[in-house]
């Protein structure tokens, strides 16, 4: 084990994919890399431990790829779902780089699996790691310990000596191996965004945020990114901006993960705590729109919402770790979720009397809809009158916040001068807001932690080698 009082050439303070993209380049780029996970071994990874898969452009279909998704789709995509919000000269770099990163992954040991049936039709976009997240990341660590990166868990930096832009040490919340204080020449900030720091959300939402549930790790409290700015870094990124969804409201407060998200909302439909519909829920193609409906959720009151459907459509869709809740009448169902029975009766009787017949295809923007109803449902719209009667309470999920730090090309952070800061560079959640002002789409925030970690890893090697 090295020596932590030795100064290192680069210091990775984070441990998913995002720093150890960072260290891995780093240290095959030849230079002494020391990596600081705040949470303990087991949790090591952050939100990464939950991903499934990659966004990346390619040419042409691969193994494990149906079809081709050229640079300029990609781009069509994410200027569309940012509604222009993006750094376009970051934003494209990122999509032209994500080609090369598809085959550098497997270079580090990360195998890759043809995508299988399910919620969200990415087959032809998205890479899907062979076991999830969890084995991606054991494999970087391996493939890291191998190269010598130094990694350290339990390691929690609660302080940054930064000076005109210059970063200097770091200080450990409690020693390790006898000392609190990490010397480096150059710094790379991969230690997420903000989303488990629930005093920090308030400061945007309010009470509400008490009600929301993190899907990820509590690890990401978002100091690093505090310190950060607070040094002088320039901010970039809404800071009510983030990823949210959905999620069943009886999931654990963290790390609830992937199986507790809903995707049946295009199945029937969604109430609040009065039992009234609030928007439609027909509006798009459910992989590009899923990403809506945290949003939706944490506006209306309580931050409560029921999807409500009947057993004709319980196979539809993936089932997820809680069973719906389920009534032989309306009113049965209005009682266990504590809801005025005769409003949900109203409410589904009123949308049942919209619906227009068509013709059902959960694949396209089909012909079903209601008509006089509002909000409309304007695809998918079947009627609510199988029982049993089925419903699952949800609350927002947040995934990942996009407050970010600024960076430039070489994934170096930019001081509210406007000047490059001469050591500091950031990779993954905590400088996302660079390319997702606001919107989504599955898969791109590991190829943001990919592809600016790499690049962060090979420009902090050169910074210290000079
Ligand atoms: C349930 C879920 C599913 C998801 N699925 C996908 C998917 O399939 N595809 C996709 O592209 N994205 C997905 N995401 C988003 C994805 O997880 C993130 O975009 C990505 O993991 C970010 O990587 P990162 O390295 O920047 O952050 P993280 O992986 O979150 O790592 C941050 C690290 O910083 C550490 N840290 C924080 N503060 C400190 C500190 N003060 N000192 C030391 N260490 C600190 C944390 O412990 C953690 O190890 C999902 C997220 C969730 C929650």
């Amino acid at each position: 084990m090295a020596d932590l009082t030795k100064k290192f050439d680069v210091l990775v303070i984070g441990g998913g994919n995002a720093a150890l993209c960072a260290a891995i380049s780093a240290r095959r780029a030849g230079a002494s890399v020391l990596v600081l996970e705040g949470a303990p071994k087991f949790y090591r990874g952050g939100n990464t431990r939950h991903t499934r898969n990659m966004r990346c452009a390619h040419d042409a279909a691969t193994e494990i790829l149906t079809g081709p998704y050229t640079e300029e789709e990609f781009w069509d995509d994410l200027l569309r779902l940012t509604g222009g919000q993006t750094d376009e000269e970051l934003a494209k770099f990122m999509i032209a780089e994500s080609k090369d990163i598809l085959n550098w992954i497997v270079e580090q040991g990360v195998r890759w699996q043809p995508s299988l049936g399910g919620t969200l039709s990415l087959g032809r976009t998205n890479s899907f790691f062979l076991g999830g997240g969890r084995a991606m990341l054991n494999a970087l660590y391996l493939t890291a310990e191998k190269l010598g990166v130094e990694i350290r868990y339990d390691a929690e930096v609660t302080a940054l000596e930064i000076e005109d832009g210059m970063f200097l040490s770091a200080g450990l919340k409690q020693p390790i191996d006898g000392t609190t204080e990490i010397r480096a020449s150059a710094l790379v900030a991969a230690a997420g965004g903000f989303e488990a720091n629930i005093e920090w959300l308030k400061e945007y939402w309010g009470e509400a945020a008490d009600n929301f549930l993190i899907r990820g790790t509590p690890y990401n409290r978002g100091s690093i990114l505090k310190l950060l700015l607070d040094k002088g870094v320039q901010d970039i990124g809404d800071p009510t901006q983030c990823h949210a969804v959905a999620i069943d409201a009886r999931a654990p407060k963290f790390d609830g993960g992937i199986i507790t998200r809903h995707d049946s909302v295009v199945f029937g439909i969604v109430i609040n705590k009065h039992a009234q519909r609030f928007y439609d829920e027909g509006e798009d193609i459910w992989p590009k729109r899923y990403a809506i409906w945290g949003r939706l959720v944490a506006a209306q009151p309580d931050q409560i919402a029921y999807i409500i459907f009947d057993s004709t459509v319980v196979t539809s869709f993936m089932p997820t770790l809680f069973p719906p809740i389920a009534g032989a009448t309306l009113a049965e169902l209005a009682g266990k979720l504590e809801l005025d029975p005769a409003a949900l009766e109203k409410t589904v009787t009123d949308f049942n009397a919209a619906v227009q017949p068509g013709t059902f295809d959960h694949t396209i923007l089909d012909d079903c809809r209601t008509e006089g109803i509002t909000p409309p449902k304007t695809h998918w719209a079947r009627r609510i009158e199988t029982p049993p009667y089925l419903a699952y309470p949800v609350r927002p999920g947040i995934t990942f916040t996009y407050l970010g730090t600024r960076v430039n090309k070489q994934s170096r952070m930019v001081m509210k001068d406007g000047k490059p800061s001469a050591n500091m560079f950031a990779a993954g959640e905590i400088m996302a807001g660079n390319v997702l002002g606001k919107g989504y789409a599955a898969g791109i925030g590991m190829t943001i932690g990919s592809v600016f970690g790499r690049v962060a890893g090979q420009e902090a090697a050169k910074n210290a080698r000079n």
